[in-house]
């Protein structure tokens, strides 16, 4: 028999090398150590076990193989993640369904022709003598080779076929249209064409479009020399495969740089993203259009828990801050607003020097503070007019603030600024209501209850003692979600099933009973100890209701019979305390 394809997995991926994608690994002895993504932290409690292929984090009591650590991580359920690591171990999955493989192929033909055409513009950039202007200017603005190659730079000919007639070669031109790259001409009826189609992107550079899995789903073409009439940008158009409100520009090679560090720096255009990350920062993406759409901050939202926002100093760049704020504030991301002050964009600072876009980066204010300072420096307090426009523009702003100290202390802030009582800034706070909070679909962070975590204690000390004994006591009930380790425990039965399971269990009591020098033996009673009396006082609790309730309806029989069970339990408590 085969294995199965998690089996498979599992023996080609080690799990170091698939967390160290994810989190900064450290040795600790035979195990790794990291900063847990899963839950904030400065110092690491996620232990990683090489030999065993596992995972555990002390703080938030998460843990598991490889596949949980993908699911929770991306978080994508249990399918995606046999698909993700399937694909990096290079494992073929069940055979997908006909009308599978059609949606596929159509979708594959067009990822394949973006990506061939990415190809061609980039041989272009370099060999080609008409290219060398475009190359001078991605050197002049500080690219280095290697990062033009990177994020795979190119340039369209100034020609109306070139890349028609070298994609023909290998596709259709239906497909190729489809994908965006040609466009059909539309002539008037009589009237003939010597060619039936005319390519999208002439004389300009360009900048290939990943989607979130690093496939080639369009391009941006940025004109060399401004002319009238033309636009400085050409994007492709909506295809199957990019959509503009989706698509998150340089987001395939921020994404683990945005997980690592949760937080997420956007910028306007292609360039700021490509300098930012040759200027060490990796966490930089940019929307594909001027706007960003709530899509886009979901999808980032999945990984960052703040964003800091370095758009353009001109006005265009207000005003998409503002429209951004609309969608963003209402979720509870921390949000910052980088400030430029004399630069034009993110890649004049950074071409300034890289600790200056570091300080403007660490320094970006909360968006609250930044839209302060800006209200006090544009309008003037000593009008009236003035005093309504601060108003209008910071109330709603600090109605906006999700934390109750932080409003007090804007609300305090805006009356000293304008010389008014505070009272009266809460006043007109509270006409404004309260705004509902909405949190993105990220799963929150649950601390285990003293029940669970001694069940697993416990059943991991008898795991890594190889003593049952203490179990006799209970019962499989007594074990809650654990109830099948247990009965497999008690009873020697084999279950390769839950290998896992056991494998997790003797590595979270074996990893803390090493760390913190203590006796496993005793550990073990103790816990069956504790474990003993809160499930007694769990039932003594639900005796009492009952009991409450038997008094209730002057039931006396059972009122008897109940009390008796209590005074029971409470005897047997008080015999575990001695
Ligand atoms: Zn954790």
């Amino acid at each position: 028999m085969l294995d199965s394809p998690v089996q498979q997995i599992k023996d080609r991926l080690s799990i170091t090398e698939v967390l160290s994608g994810y989190v900064q690994l450290k040795k600790a002895g035979v195990n790794s150590k990291a900063l847990c993504p899963f839950h904030s932290e400065k110092t690491p409690s996620l232990i990683v076990s090489p030999s065993k292929q596992i995972w555990h984090c002390f703080g938030c009591g998460r843990g598991g193989d490889i596949f949980e650590f993908i699911k929770l991580v991306e978080n994508v359920e249990f399918p995606e993640a046999l698909r993700i690591l399937a694909d990096r171990a290079g494992i073929e999955l069940r055979k997908p369904t006909a009308q599978e493989i059609k949606i596929d192929q159509d979708r594959n033909v067009l990822y394949q022709i973006n990506e061939l055409a990415a190809e061609y513009y980039v041989k272009v950039l370099w060999e080609s003598p008409q290219a060398s202007e475009a190359l001078n200017y991605l050197r002049q603005r500080g690219l280095t080779d290697q990062t033009i190659k990177n994020w795979q730079l190119g340039y369209a000919p100034d020609d109306y076929h070139y890349l028609e007639n070298f994609l023909a070669k290998s596709f259709d031109k239906k497909d190729i249209e489809l994908a965006g790259l040609i466009i059909k001409k539309d002539l008037p009826a009589g009237r003939q064409a010597t060619a039936e189609y005319f390519d999208r992107f002439r004389g300009r550079i360009m900048f290939p479009i990943l989607d979130a899995k690093g496939r080639h789903v369009g391009f941006t073409g940025r004109i060399l020399k401004p002319q009238d009439n033309v636009g400085k940008y050409v994007n492709s158009p909506e295809t199957p495969v990019y959509s503009k409100s989706k698509i998150i520009y340089g987001y395939f090679a921020a994404k683990r740089s945005i997980i690592k560090e949760q937080k997420v720096i956007i910028v306007e255009g292609q360039m700021d993203v490509i300098t930012s990350h040759q200027a060490g920062f990796a966490n930089t993406v940019a929307s594909s259009g001027t706007a960003f759409t709530l899509d886009q901050i979901m999808e980032l939202g999945k990984h960052a828990k703040e964003f800091v926002f370095a758009l353009d100093s001109d006005k265009a760049g207000t005003m998409a801050t503002t429209a951004l704020l609309n969608t963003a504030k209402q979720y509870s991301i921390i949000i910052k607003i980088a400030e430029l002050g004399e630069y034009k964009d993110p890649d004049e600072a950074i071409k300034k020097g890289m600790h200056v876009w570091k300080d403007i980066i660490e320094k970006a204010p909360h968006f609250v503070e930044y839209f302060f300072h800006k209200a006090l420096k544009e309008f003037s307090i000593s009008e009236a007019d003035g005093v309504q426009k601060i108003k209008d523009l910071l109330l709603p702003l600090i109605n906006s603030v999700d934390s109750s100290i932080l409003r007090s202390h804007y609300c305090r802030k805006l009356a000293s600024a304008l010389g008014v009582a505070e009272a009266s800034v809460t006043a007109e706070l509270q006409k404004l209501g309260k705004p509902e909070f909405k949190q993105l679909p990220k799963e929150e962070y649950r601390k285990k209850d003293r029940l669970e975590w001694l069940q697993e204690r416990l059943l991991g000390l008898v795991i890594r003692l190889k003593d049952k004994a203490v179990l006799s006591q209970f019962e499989p009930s007594d074990f809650g979600a654990y109830a099948n380790v247990y009965t497999s425990i008690y009873t020697s039965a084999q279950s390769p099933e839950l290998k896992t399971a056991f494998d997790l269990l003797e590595f979270g009591v074996q990893t803390e009973i090493e760390a913190q020098g203590l006796d496993a033996k005793a550990e073990l009673a103790s816990a069956a100890r504790e474990l003993k009396r809160v499930l007694l006082k769990q039932q003594m609790e639900k005796v009492s209701a009952e009991l409450k309730s038997a008094e209730q309806q002057k039931d006396q029989q059972t009122v008897r019979k109940l009390s008796e069970e209590y005074v029971g339990l409470s005897k047997k408590i008080s015999q575990l305390q001695s």
